[in-house]
């Protein structure tokens, strides 16, 4: 029995995690809380075998609970441990972490950098800070292979895939080269792909638009609360958040829309 598929149903973003999962990889669910994912991918046949890494009680309760009840016990091995701890080197050919912050990810794989020597790809979903998370991918010659962005229960999320650059035909140097909008002046360059998405922006879906509508909304709320101080610094705050809005404006009104 698929018991994810008969017993419950596994959400849009987790499914779409689930199947960026190469088959046949042993995988390290990290963060796992209730242990879907891990319970999802061997169920269905995806992987053999599974880890799922969990640092608080509460979560790590409700995977064993999981686990037990969709009789996985001797294939997920359920441990508590905070980030890559839970895992050894050499144990595992893919992680996931999703739902969390993109600083938490980051700092995650920096503090458990030793036990990626093995891991042909990571499969990530933070819910903010995706630019922190592509930053520490580029320091540590992690190649994105795949962008996604969807909304789902009124959340927009984005999931980044990505291998080793070793094992990778595109260069991170072209991943980030930065290039002319047509029909304008305005050019994308590294820190603007890092932001948007260097995939991403290439073939913006509609919730790419409906993200950055609302971010360009939010950053007027900022400047509307900002026009009002009186303090000195205030001056070139407001230049600042004018000139970014006008900028993400811009790359808005120039992206293609034809794919979406
Ligand atoms: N990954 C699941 C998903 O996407 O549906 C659960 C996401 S849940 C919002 C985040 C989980 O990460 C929580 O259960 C939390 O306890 C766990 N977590 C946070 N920091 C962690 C860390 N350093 N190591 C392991 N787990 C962590």
């Amino acid at each position: 029995m698929d018991y994810v598929g008969d017993v419950m149903k596994l959400s849009q973003r987790l499914q779409y995690i689930l199947e960026q999962i190469p088959a046949g990889s042993r995988l390290a669910d990290i963060g796992s809380d209730h242990g879907l994912l891990p319970v999802a991918a061997v169920s269905c046949g995806r992987v053999p075998q599974a880890v799922a890494g969990e640092v608080n009680d509460g979560p790590l309760r409700a995977a064993q609970k999981q686990v037990a009840e969709a009789g996985l016990t001797d294939r997920i091995a359920i441990r508590k441990g905070d980030g890559l701890a839970v895992i050894k080197a050499n144990e595992v050919d893919v992680i996931t972490i999703a739902g969390m912050g993109g600083a938490l990810i980051a700092s995650i794989l920096e503090q458990g950098k030793d036990k990626l020597v093995s891991v042909k790809q990571l499969v990530l979903q933070p819910n903010v800070g995706e630019d922190i998370l592509r930053r520490w991918l580029i320091k540590h010659q992690w190649v994105l292979t795949n962008e996604h962005i969807m909304e789902e229960d009124g959340k927009v999320y984005e999931v980044l895939t990505a291998v080793p650059a070793s094992e990778s035909s595109l260069k991170q140097d072209d991943l980030y080269r930065p290039w002319e909008l047509p029909g304008s002046s305005l050019v994308l360059t590294e820190d603007l792909l890092i932001q948007l998405g260097p995939l991403l922006v290439k073939a913006p879906n509609e919730i790419f638009f409906l993200k950055w509508q609302l971010e360009i909304r939010k950053l007027q709320d900022v400047l509307a609360q900002v026009a009002r101080s009186d303090q000195e610094s205030a001056q070139q705050k407001q230049e600042q958040l004018r000139k970014q809005i006008e900028q993400l404006e811009e790359v808005l009104a120039c992206l293609p829309k034809d794919r979406q």
